[in-house]
């Protein structure tokens, strides 16, 4: 039977266990009841159903709000670097994708209309300073001088876009903006007040420096790749700059962690964690260069910050209403009769896999996520970790790297 048969029936959900719903989590296993419309039916221990209903059994699985991934890149084919929502989304687990700035002014009507409109996950955007955005990634820098910003169009493309875009991207590195400095960002911040909307900073190669991007960052701003392990970067290397990044968090800069190919590293990670500064949210960074390695996707990225300390709960609500409070997704009522079909339903199973973070340092993962559905309205989409393809090494114009 095909998914489209499938959504036409209403879906019984039956043995999962509730989680991160709020106060009013009902305790012990239930089943639920989508009807035909995608909305909740019915929530309660056994129901006994007798209409037509296509049915899931998760045999005692844990079942949230659907996870939201603030961090990842999709604008397949109007970038080199994206990856197909299809690759990191319901079928990982993960029902919000949040772009971060895969597209700027000048391409976002492709995005919005070969990948948001089309896709089955809900897709948010954060629309990136550069008017290129990411179209030949870090080899066609999209913020090098001022001629790569174009305000006015900016301010038109969110008036036409407001109700997918939902913030301003700035990747802060001198890998993008050579020695530009933190010009870039003060120019986005500008932007994203003028907007009313939160700005996500990319931390990196200085300049320009994680301190100076804090200092220009707000309450509900974004500081992602949190805990890189890039020298001169890293908050774990230099004890004012791990001050100043607690006492953001404290004021609501939100810390995210942005895992991607070069931004997490699990000794930064477990340090903060040990201190007591815990990521925001949990993001991947997914793209064509980091899902293969050392990515993979949400679950496993998850699994790495329960194994640095981080609680399994706190987890969990670092990819639901953490993110979801930065799009403005309403999270209240989520397990009501009425609200619509938006979840997650996964386990917690004993593991020995070996990770590796993004300095090459390897964990083994004791704990992991597995996602075995995505649930959007009445459809019921199975979902796994992704299973990594084996590298190959390419040598291009510079050198050999692994993809
Ligand atoms: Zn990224």
């Amino acid at each position: 039977m095909t998914f489209a048969e499938n959504a036409m029936k209403p879906l019984l959900l039956t043995h999962v266990k509730p989680m991160a719903f709020g106060p009013a989590t009902p305790g012990g296993v239930v089943d639920i009841l989508v009807g035909a419309d995608g909305r909740i039916a019915q929530i309660g221990s056994s129901l006994a159903v007798t209409e037509d209903v296509t049915r899931v059994d998760g045999m005692g699985a844990w079942i949230s709000p659907g996870w939201i991934d603030l961090h990842v890149h999709i604008w397949h084919g109007g970038t080199d670097i994206s990856i197909r929502p299809s690759e990191c989304g319901a079928e990982r687990g993960v029902t919000t994708l949040v772009d971060a700035g895969s597209a700027g002014e000048a391409n976002f009507h492709g995005f919005r209309e070969y990948i948001i409109e089309p896709a089955k996950e809900r897709i948010k955007a954060f629309l990136n300073l550069g008017s290129i955005g990411l179209v030949a990634c870090n080899r066609v820098p999209e913020l090098r001088d001022i001629r790569d910003i174009d305000l006015d169009r900016i301010l038109e493309c969110y008036a036409e876009n407001s109700e997918h875009i939902v913030g301003i991207k700035v990747r802060a590195s001198h890998v993008i903006t050579g020695s530009w400095g933190v010009t870039p960002v003060k120019l986005g911040k500008k932007i994203a007040k003028i907007l009313k909307v939160p700005m996500m900073v990319h931390v990196g190669e200085p300049p320009a420096l994680y301190d100076e991007v804090l200092e220009i960052l707000g309450p509900g701003d974004v500081v992602t790749h949190c805990f890189n392990g890039k020298a001169g970067s890293s908050i774990m290397e230099d004890e004012d700059l791990y001050n100043l990044a607690a006492r953001c968090a404290d004021e609501g800069v939100r810390l995210d962690i942005g895992h991607g190919g070069a931004s997490f590293s699990f000794k930064v990670a477990e340090a903060a964690i040990k201190r007591g500064l815990l990521p925001f949210s949990i993001s991947t960074d997914l793209h064509g260069h980091s899902m293969n390695f050392p990515v993979w996707d949400m679950a496993t990225t998850m699994s790495k910050l329960l194994c640095v300390g981080m609680p399994f709960d706190k987890v969990v609500e670092a990819v639901t209403h953490a993110p979801a409070s930065v799009i403005k997704l309403p999270m209240e009522d989520r397990l009501s009769v009425g609200s619509r079909a938006d979840f997650t339903i996964f386990d917690l199973v004993d593991s020995d896999l070996e990770a590796t973070d993004s300095n090459g340092d390897v964990s083994v993962l004791t704990k992991l996520f597995e996602p075995r559905y995505s649930v959007i309205g009445s459809e019921a989409i199975t979902a796994s970790r992704y299973k990594p393809k084996a590298r190959k090494l390419v040598r291009h114009s510079h050198g050999y790297s692994w993809r």
